[in-house]
């Protein structure tokens, strides 16, 4: 399906199945269908797969296995480097408190760039036999009775016949992202995303002078760091930050729920800017080039506000569907998953000759077996407890940063007068009951 140019005619065509959107979630489903004999083509918008995404970020090799089982021995795969260091800064206006774990087998995950990794999902899945239209945005759904039996595009039909082309489909599955205007079409779910349900996240790609970049990350070749940042570098605002190394650069961003700063009035760039000025990321990023900028969200719906996994005709995917685990930092890799799962529903209903909403029920139902389902009902109060206990964004980075100045610190007094001086901090910022609070809080979470 060559589409070069947009706005070409894309003509009437009819398939098994058609997938809304080229990101990890979509080209997982793509490849598994085709590999399974069905027709079918993927929609996306932007320039190639990948053009418009962006994340931190990592991918786990366990799911990229999944779809590229020869993954990593496979040519031209565009990981940057293996995550052979990961952990937590936590960031104070007068330094940082590190918690590093160096990993011994470090071949689970890569530090990867959505652009070419999606670009690279979508090469293999073609070699497959996925057909892929890009530079074409869905428009709408159609319709027969109350079933979706096809898309609607933002190409004329042909060049004598300008009324947006539709494409038949047994099977129409949202992969569309946060922005999740399809899957509301699709009646899925029937409200607006509200702004204290997504993290708004802004990006830089940093670039060191040669040999900068390791020096002062104290990294020897072949190895990767993947950091979360915690604290001032979000303002002490609910959010994080993150630090991941690249082959030749550096993936810096934050990340700080919508309605935050919406209520502040803050500006992407702003916070980006806020956060590099902090000494930590002053130094480290001195003389530092950016390369790339650019800002996306992140859905933190949760399960609790999940839209219906399938309609008659229908499934959604990925952060679509809200499937993504901020604490663990899993997002690609539950999309592929998601992708997968369809797939395995899709070839139930085509056994089954049902294309209704009672075989695709068995997307959720391999969904609910599924780790992924366990994952997020024990993360359903996590963004309730991020968004009403702002203390842990202000406080704790703050406080770790004091107690260990002081602890590490010969002052040429006494050791039980320096610990009272730390009790009584914490006593100042937090309480002692505050503190266990807070670790409860967490821990109900975790168990
Ligand atoms: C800053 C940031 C950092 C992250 N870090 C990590 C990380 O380190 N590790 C991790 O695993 N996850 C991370 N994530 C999450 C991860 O990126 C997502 O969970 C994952 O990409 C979701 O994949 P998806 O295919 O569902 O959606 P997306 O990747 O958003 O893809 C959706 C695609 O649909 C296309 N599309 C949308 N609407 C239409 C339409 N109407 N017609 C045609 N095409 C359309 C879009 O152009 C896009 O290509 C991060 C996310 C962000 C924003």
């Amino acid at each position: 399906m060559p589409l070069e140019k947009k706005g070409q005619p894309m003509g009437k065509y009819k398939y098994d199945v058609v997938i809304v959107g080229g990101g990890p979630a979509g080209l997982s489903a793509g490849i598994k269908l085709v590999e399974k004999g069905f027709k079918t083509l993927l929609i996306e918008r932007g320039r190639f797969c990948g053009a418009k995404n962006l994340f931190g970020g990592i991918i786990y090799t366990s799911s990229i296995k999944e779809i590229v089982p020869e993954f990593p021995e496979v040519d031209n795969f565009p990981a940057e480097r293996p995550v052979t260091e990961e952990g937590y800064f936590f960031i104070s206006k007068d330094g940082v408190v590190k918690i590093l774990h160096t990993k011994r087998d470090p071949k689970e995950s890569y530090t990867a760039l959505r652009a070419k990794f999606d670009a690279f999902l979508s090469d293999y899945a073609i070699k497959k036999g996925l057909d892929i239209a890009v530079k074409t945005r869905v428009l709408d759904l159609i319709w027969e009775a109350n079933k979706v039996c096809g898309v609607i595009v933002d190409r004329p039909t042909s060049l004598e016949d300008k009324t947006p082309a539709s494409i038949e489909a047994k099977v129409v599955v949202l992969a569309e992202g946060v922005n999740r205007v399809l899957t509301e079409r699709a009646g899925l779910v029937d409200r607006t995303v509200e702004p204290s349900e997504v993290v708004l996240a802004v990006k830089e790609v940093l670039q060191l002078p040669k040999g900068e970049m390791e020096a002062r990350l104290g990294l020897g070749e072949n190895r990767g760091l993947a950091i979360e940042l915690m604290g001032e570098v979000t303002l002490g605002l609910p959010g994080t930050g993150f630090l991941y190394t690249n082959k030749n650069t550096l993936s810096f961003g934050v990340g700080i729920f919508l309605n935050k700063l919406m209520d502040l009035n803050l500006k992407p760039y702003e916070i980006l800017e806020r956060a590099k000025a902090l000494s930590y990321l002053r130094e480290l990023f001195n003389g530092a080039e950016t390369l790339e900028y650019g800002a996306h969200l992140i859905p933190e719906w949760g399960i609790k506000a999940f839209p219906k996994l399938f309609g008659n005709g229908v499934l959604v995917v990925g952060d679509a569907a809200g499937l993504v685990n901020p604490l663990f930092r899993e997002g690609t890799n539950l999309a592929i998953y998601s992708g997968l799962m369809a797939s395995e529903a899709i070839k139930f209903a085509f056994e089954k000759g049902d294309f209704t909403e009672k075989a695709l029920k068995r997307y959720e139902e391999l969904f609910k077996e599924s780790y992924i389902y366990k994952d997020m009902l024990m993360i359903k109060d996590l963004k309730a407890i991020l968004l009403s206990n702002s203390q842990l964004f202000q406080v704790y980075p703050e406080l770790m940063y004091q107690i260990c100045h002081l602890y590490f610190s010969a002052q040429g007094r006494a050791k039980r007068d320096v610990i009272r001086e730390i009790l009584a901090i914490i006593r100042r910022k937090r309480g002692l009951l505050g503190l266990v609070r807070d670790f409860l809080k967490l821990g109900r979470i975790l168990w």
